[in-house]
């Protein structure tokens, strides 16, 4: 039971801790070889970073959101401020200089294949003790949801930071090796295949072949629940408590573009499971989502509203 699923006690549904980046993205007719330069289209620079795109995604939704993440005191930093607070997101606890604001550098062919090279910024400046001078806003959220594109350490410390009642949700993305008592923290434990699979060679166990093996053998290894996203198939949900390897199937859409599902998916899933929603209601929603922000270009600017996706 959570204590934190009494409204009163809650300002927050969802406190997203994670990382903001600026999204630089040129158009080219073939990627560079070492050496050489290529000139590419027009500059189109789009909010992004997994943290950011959550705290947008569950506020679009309708979530009562806090966005903790550190941005440079620079253009892009004010860009990233400017499209949380467009989607109705508290950027009260953003904190802003220390480095530039993370950059990531996407040059895209014609086929659709990019290259991609990120500059953390000052998401490598998010620190442990920016956490702990946070706890007053943890006391304040049901749940807490939190990736791995900012430092370990602050993940690690994030988890240790919840308010008695909190519930934790990671998205172990880019995939490191978790210490225990945050792989233990977790409820659920969100990956999609290949962060299943790490995370279990990391653990040197033996992955299996199926959703149904992975969460099962992620689950032995503390977390309370494990959710495997599974693309178009949507998702696989396995609880501690009660509940192994339950599927949940996506609705059929036209996939346009599946940039930023996954973190549509999360964001969805944390907020509903805020609201006292069982771990399979919330996965039924967060499919729909994430069905939902597939048929548009782009991450944030593909989220949907929860009318949009019928939803109350
Ligand atoms: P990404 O890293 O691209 O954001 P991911 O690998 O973390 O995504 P996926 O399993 O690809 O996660 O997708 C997350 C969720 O988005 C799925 O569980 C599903 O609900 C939805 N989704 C993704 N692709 C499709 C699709 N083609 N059709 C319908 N839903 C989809």
């Amino acid at each position: 039971m959570y204590e934190n699923e009494d409204p009163a006690l809650s300002r927050y549904d969802l406190v997203v801790v994670g990382s903001a980046n600026a999204d630089l993205v040129v158009g080219v007719e073939r990627r560079p070889a070492p050496g050489e330069t290529v000139l590419g289209s027009d500059l189109v620079v789009h909010p992004g970073g997994k943290g950011a795109n959550q705290a947008v995604a569950a506020a679009r939704l309708g979530a009562r959101t806090a966005l903790l993440a550190r941005v440079g005191d620079d253009a892009h930093g004010r860009l990233l401020l400017g499209s949380q607070r467009e989607a109705g997101v508290d950027t009260g606890p953003v904190l802003v200089g220390g480095a530039p604001t993370g950059v990531a550098l996407i040059t895209v062919d014609p086929s659709g294949d990019n290259s991609i090279v990120v500059s953390p910024g000052a998401n490598a400046r998010l620190t442990p003790q920016d956490i702990r001078a946070a706890a007053p806003l943890f006391a304040a959220a049901r749940v807490v949801s939190v990736q791995l594109e900012i430092p370990l350490d602050t993940v690690a410390e994030t988890a240790r930071a919840l308010a008695p009642g909190t519930r934790l949700v990671l998205n172990p993305s880019p995939p490191a090796p978790l210490p225990a008592d945050v792989l233990a923290a977790c409820d659920p434990l969100v990956v999609n295949e290949h962060e299943a699979r790490y995370i279990l060679g990391i653990l040197g166990q033996e992955a299996g072949d199926t959703p149904e093996e992975w969460a099962g053998a992620l689950l032995g290894h503390g977390p309370r629940s494990v959710v495997v996203t599974l693309g178009a198939e949507g998702a696989l949900i396995a609880d501690s408590r009660g509940g192994g390897g339950v599927r949940v199937p996506s609705p059929k859409v036209e996939a346009v573009d599946t940039t930023g599902a996954g973190d549509a998916f999360t964001a969805a899933l944390a907020w509903r499971l805020g609201r006292g929603e069982s771990l399979e209601e919330a996965a039924a929603f967060a499919v729909r989502v994430g069905a939902a922000a597939v048929t548009r270009e782009g991450a944030q600017a593909s989220y949907p509203t929860a009318e949009e996706v019928g939803a109350p």
